[in-house]
């Protein structure tokens, strides 16, 4: 029996992702044998869910996804709370941001690997919005818009790909009316993190650990467009928590609901959705992480 299951996404991070994996096998060849890897390769959407839990249902407990934070998303989805299983996430994204909270770099580097074999793991919290768990962040509204308009730009050089979803927005969007906590508000984004950042970097919970047992939540009031302009690099850098429009908490359960369907992220994927049950399973899925850049775990920041 194959003793470590890697899936890999061979288009995720425009392509970079057959550089890794040479890479990633080669350091595994220090201790594994070949017959001892069993290798998938994604072909589309949730298809990473797929090998997972035919992989899972075969024996494998051990788990490397190359990919970015979306293929991690769909590989785990049949995973979480399973037990004596591992999981690693290789970075070979876009934004990487769940990976670079974990203390690695946008790519491989064995060195942030040389505790992979000692079994050295920490068990992460999961969040889940009503089917679908999420490992990062999710988040409704604004940053939702940019998510799923960000594709489109492709002609943009990779940089600066947010930039025209995020411009195009703060002037357009007319926010969205959600039932939050029982209370009506007007809400420009709503976001809700396990991990600080998305996107490629942009903190909107930048307080968020994932080991603490709670997920954080920030949402901002639907200000118009001068004040949308005015804080938008504050936010950038995950210094919008002080704005007196800007309202954060932590929580563990929390319900929301919209007359109309708003664009939502899980984990960078768009659903449209008009009622959110959010959760958080505490220390259900034990990961490989480089502990000492590990900014997402408990005492960090
Ligand atoms: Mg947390």
């Amino acid at each position: 029996m194959p003793r470590l299951c890697v899936i890999y996404n061979p288009v995720a991070g425009e392509g970079k992702t057959q550089r890794v994996l040479t890479r990633f096998l080669e350091f595994l060849s220090q201790k594994y044998q070949p017959h001892e890897i069993t290798l998938q390769t994604t072909e589309g959407k949730n298809h990473a869910t797929v090998l997972a839990e035919r992989a899972y249902t075969q024996g494998h407990r051990e788990f490397v996804c190359i990919g970015g934070d979306g293929t991690f998303n769909e590989m785990c989805q049949p995973l979480v709370g399973r037990k004596n299983i591992r999981v690693s996430l290789v970075p070979s994204g876009t934004g990487n941001d769940l990976a670079i909270g974990l203390g690695f770099s946008h790519t491989f580097h064995p060195k942030e690997w040389e505790n992979f074999f000692r079994d050295e793991s920490v068990a992460i919290d999961v969040g889940q919005c009503n089917e679908r768990y999420f490992f990062n962040t999710m988040g409704i509204g604004f940053d939702a818009l940019v998510a799923s308009e960000f594709r489109v730009w492709k002609w943009v050089p990779r940089k600066w790909r947010y930039y025209p979803p995020i411009f195009k927005n703060l002037l357009f969007y007319h926010g969205y009316d959600i039932i939050l906590d029982k209370t009506p508000q007007k809400i420009f984004l709503l976001s809700i993190g396990n991990g600080k950042s998305s996107g490629g970097g942009i903190a909107l919970t930048p307080s968020a650990i994932i080991t603490d047992g709670l997920l954080d939540l920030c949402w901002i009031e639907n200000v118009g467009i001068p004040k949308r302009i005015k804080n938008l690099f504050l936010t950038l850098k995950g210094r919008h928590t002080t704005l007196p429009f800007v309202h954060e908490t932590r929580f563990s359960t929390l319900t929301l609901s919209s007359s109309q369907p708003c664009v939502t992220h899980i984990d960078g994927e768009i659903f449209y959705l008009n009622t959110w049950h959010v959760s958080l399973q505490p220390s259900s899925l034990l990961m490989y992480i480089n502990q000492e850049r590990a900014t997402l775990i408990g005492g960090s920041l």
